[in-house]
């Protein structure tokens, strides 16, 4: 048998080829896709991410433009950015780096996306429509999720399924496009009481939390499928530093039927999840949806 690694690195190869097909599919049409991302207050890291989003964008036919204005911006400053791209019928799809800068309210901000020009999914209405089942736009690292999920070919339907970590970024979406695929959905979060009797139930275990080796193989399943949504920095006995999610997977990897790796496991798929949103925002402004 191949091993049991979900390969998020090439299923997000896979998914920006489809979304270049269907780029070029709306250029036949006249119709182009146009992604403006505002970043507020310049650091090297924000510029680097933002460079790397612009060169995946590029890639894959989508003109990206960054917006960056000064640290210390005001909320009215950023919100007439936003609404004016709101209104610009050449931008398809709007986002705002994140973190800000403390004087800015970064919900309120969110919330004043169009919800179709919305890529990351972040206004309320975008969880709303998914709620009442007319997604528009979902989070991306919930679809991540629920593809790499998807990927291994089990059947969601009826699963049982486990989240742990219940933010508004990461844990309450995954729970909610679970429960869409009709999943039986367990939330997890800081105040869950046994934690583990909880998790070894899982057929589908996510994780979504921050801490490293949280989750070890006493927490999990015989054949469960396990996705590791966890980023951290950590520093090893010999002083380097590497990037580990929340699941011990050295532990869990042999009892585990299929697992996520970290990193290239959901990072690269949420990456490509953003690329495929903003084909979609372009695609339904097109429409009266
Ligand atoms: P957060 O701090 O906003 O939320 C953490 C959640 O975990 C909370 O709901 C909290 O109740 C819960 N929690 C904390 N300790 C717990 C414990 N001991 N047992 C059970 N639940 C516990 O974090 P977040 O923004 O959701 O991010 C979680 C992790 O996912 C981070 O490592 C972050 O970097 C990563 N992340 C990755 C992606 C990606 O695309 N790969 C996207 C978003 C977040």
């Amino acid at each position: 048998m191949a091993d049991k690694w979900i390969d998020g690195a090439l299923l997000a190869a896979t998914t920006r080829q489809e979304v270049t097909a269907g780029i070029r599919a709306l250029a036949a049409k006249g119709r182009g896709v146009h992604l403006t991302a505002i970043l507020v207050g310049s650091t090297p890291a924000g510029e680097l991410y933002a460079q790397r989003q612009g060169q995946a964008c590029e890639a894959v036919g989508i003109a990206y433009e960054l917006r960056t204005l000064p640290a210390d911006a005001d909320q009215e400053t950023v919100a007439g950015v936003i609404q004016s791209l709101n209104h610009d019928p050449s931008v398809t799809g709007i986002m705002l780096h994140l973190p800000l800068p403390r004087q800015l309210d970064p919900t309120d901000l969110q919330y004043q996306i169009d919800p179709v020009k919305d890529v990351e999914g972040v206004n309320p209405a975008n969880i709303g429509y998914v709620v009442y089942g007319h997604t528009l736009i979902a989070p991306c690292t919930a679809m991540a999720v629920i593809e790499l999920i998807k990927s291994t070919g089990v059947t969601l339907r009826g699963a049982e399924a486990v989240v742990v970590g219940a933010s508004e970024i990461a844990g309450k979406p995954i729970a909610l496009l679970l429960t869409e695929q009709m999943a039986t959905v367990t939330l997890c979060h800081i105040a869950t009481k046994d934690l583990a009797a909880h998790t070894r139930r899982a057929e589908v275990l996510v994780v979504a939390v921050g801490k490293p080796g949280l989750i070890t193989a006493d927490h999990v399943r015989d054949g469960a499928i396990v996705i590791d949504v966890g980023i951290n920095r950590v520093t090893s006995p010999d002083g380097t530093k590497k990037t580990v999610g929340d699941v011990d997977a050295e532990a869990v990897y042999p009892k585990a039927a299929r697992i996520t790796p970290v990193p290239g496991g959901v990072g690269p798929m949420t990456v490509a999840m953003l690329l495929k949103n903003t084909l979609r925002s372009a695609e339904l402004l097109g429409t009266n949806r």
